[in-house]
């Protein structure tokens, strides 16, 4: 059982998986910032971005008053990087754009979450999968239907255009 699980585990590890993220930045440059970030996946070996939604300006949700607005976008994604492998990239990209972790919600150069992977369900402390608040936010919700409308949301079991009409129906 050991050595199948290895074994498995290896040949997960060469193969594709598709993933969603989402990108948010309302300081400075946003524009400068979602699209290094992008260009900062691009560059990854083990990424390859494979659809980019357009950028939309949102309104910042909780946090401190009178923060900016938000720019939000989201981007497909094939890797053959694990879920874990995934994030700790994407936290080396937010670094790498000076994110400052201090309030929560707060303003922040740079946030990627990740929203899907495959079809898994990850709920582990660091690291959870679907995003948690995905099907709560319209600023994550519209543009990753405009990329991925037909996604399947795994515990939902709506896709993700479903999921947009119900957040518009107040459902
Ligand atoms: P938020 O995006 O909710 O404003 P942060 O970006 O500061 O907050 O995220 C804080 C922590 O969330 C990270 O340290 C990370 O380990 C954890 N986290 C859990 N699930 C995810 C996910 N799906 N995508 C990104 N970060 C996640
Ligand atoms: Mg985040």
């Amino acid at each position: 059982m050991l050595l199948w699980g290895a074994a498995y585990a290896a040949k997960l590890n060469t193969m594709t998986h598709v993933a969603y993220v989402a990108l948010g930045s309302n300081l400075d440059d946003r524009r400068g910032h979602l699209d290094g970030a992008v260009a900062a996946l691009r560059e990854h070996d083990a990424i390859t971005v494979r659809r980019v939604s357009s950028w939309i300006e949102t309104e910042p949700v909780g946090g401190p008053a009178g923060q900016g607005q938000f720019l939000n976008g989201a981007v497909e994604l094939e890797t053959t990087l694990s879920p874990h492998e995934l994030l700790a990239v994407m936290q080396a990209i937010e670094e790498r754009f000076g994110r400052v972790r201090t309030v929560p919600h707060g303003p922040r150069t740079l946030d990627l979450d990740l929203l899907l992977y495959d079809a898994s369900v990850i709920n582990e402390p660091d690291l959870t999968i679907p995003h948690p608040r995905l099907h709560e936010r319209r600023f994550v919700l519209a543009p990753l239907a405009e990329i991925a409308p037909a996604a399947q949301h795994p515990i939902l079991n709506a896709t993700i255009a479903e999921l947009l009409a119900r957040l518009d129906a107040g459902a």
